[in-house]
């Protein structure tokens, strides 16, 4: 079970922006790596404690999170390696670098000596879904133009760091002195830099090549949510492993039905002598019709519940509902003999209302929904 991102900055659900901030610098300064030299478990934090920051400190993917919890960033089960959406050292300093006022560079220290692998950049794209491909889940194909190095490329160990991929220096930052390592200027860190390349090749030796990825989306993901497919983002120069695609998720409106986390709602019209009568009507759910019957009474405002006719869950506990409203439609206007017909009937108790006690009113039922 994934922490809490509010518990990991130790602040209430209520914290400001102002707040997040503070919490998140504090950790940050707490956890760095440079101070910290060789303890996995302080990486960790800080690491954590970035990835915290990241989803509170934006006020969209914090509502996601306030509404869906982590579920709404993880990715999936089974996508692209999976592994929790984490972030790498590099992320967290290109991103937030300057929150900690300007002192540490980039991150010294973790790969154990030898140069790490430097990673390309990723890669982003959105996808548009129907409502069926989220319910069923769907195997999509997206063309993405990645950079690849040049074939016949070839690269040499940097003479600037030695093939280390990053340079020692000495700072003085609010915490003190501190030597920390910076990314080598010379290579970017990938600890190699260019020997010959082919003329159609840029600077680094890399091209551009359109590639067909696909991607799995399993069913139940939500509007905004992004899945990542490891390494097929843009790859880097020497000895380097790709960046990730990060797809983000668009949902697409139905023409029927209106989703609710994983419920649907479907409004049903009715004329007022089905009502009266009952009938038997044929509902546009998810994957195809289904005939659900009313019974001959049936008021105005009734909510059934067709059970599982919803959304899956993304973690695969279940399904949700499909909710079908009645609404019984009004005539807007009556010819004469059917206004003498209703005229009549003003006075019949038959006509008059009488709701009993288990016609629950509209307020009750929405709290029935949600309890
Ligand atoms: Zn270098």
């Amino acid at each position: 079970m994934k922490k809490d991102f509010y518990e990991i900055l130790g602040i209430s659900k209520n914290a400001d922006a102002a707040e997040i901030k503070k919490a998140y610098r504090k950790n940050a300064l707490q956890y760095h790596p440079d101070k910290n030299p060789g303890d996995k478990s302080a990486e960790d934090k800080f690491k954590l404690a970035a990835e915290a920051y990241e989803v509170l400190s934006d006020p969209q993917k914090k509502a996601k999170y306030d509404q869906y919890g982590h579920q709404a960033f993880d990715g999936s089960g089974g996508f692209g390696g999976g592994g929790h959406g984490g972030m790498n050292m590099d992320d967290i300093f290109s991103q937030f670098g300057d929150i900690f006022g300007g002192g540490f560079g980039g991150f010294g220290g973790g790969g154990g000596g030898g140069a790490r692998r430097a990673k390309g950049s990723n890669l982003r794209i959105k996808v548009k879904l129907t409502l069926e491909e989220i319910a069923n889940g769907v195997e999509k194909k997206v063309k993405v133009k990645r950079k690849v190095q040049a074939p016949g490329v070839t690269y040499k160990t940097c003479s600037t760091c030695n093939g280390q991929g990053q340079v020692m220096r000495v700072t003085n930052t609010i915490l003190g002195r501190m030597q920390s390592a910076s990314t080598c200027p010379t290579c970017s860190g990938s600890g190699q830099i260019l020997d010959k390349k082919p003329s159609e090749a840029d600077s680094q030796g890399m091209i551009l090549e359109d590639e067909t990825v696909s991607i799995k989306i399993p069913a139940g993901v939500v509007d905004g949510m992004q899945l990542k497919v490891s390494n097929k983002g843009n790859d880097a120069p020497g000895n380097s492993i790709p960046g990730d695609l990060i797809v983000a998720i668009e949902e697409l409106e139905h023409e029927f039905l209106k989703r609710e986390g994983e419920n649907l709602h479907y409004d049903l019209y009715i004329s007022f002598a089905e009502a009266v009568l009952g009938i038997s009507k044929d509902i546009e759910a998810i994957n195809g019709k289904v005939r659900i019957k009313l019974e001959e009474g049936i008021q105005s405002g009734k909510i059934l519940r067709l059970k599982g006719k919803g959304i899956p869950s993304i973690n695969g506990y279940g399904n949700g509902d499909l909710l079908v409203h009645v609404n019984v439609w009004t005539p807007k206007t009556l010819n004469k003999e059917q206004k003498q017909f209703f005229e009549k009937n003003l006075s019949d108790d038959n006509f008059i209302p009488n709701p009993e006690k288990s016609d629950k009113s509209f307020f009750e039922k929405v709290k029935d929904m949600f309890s």
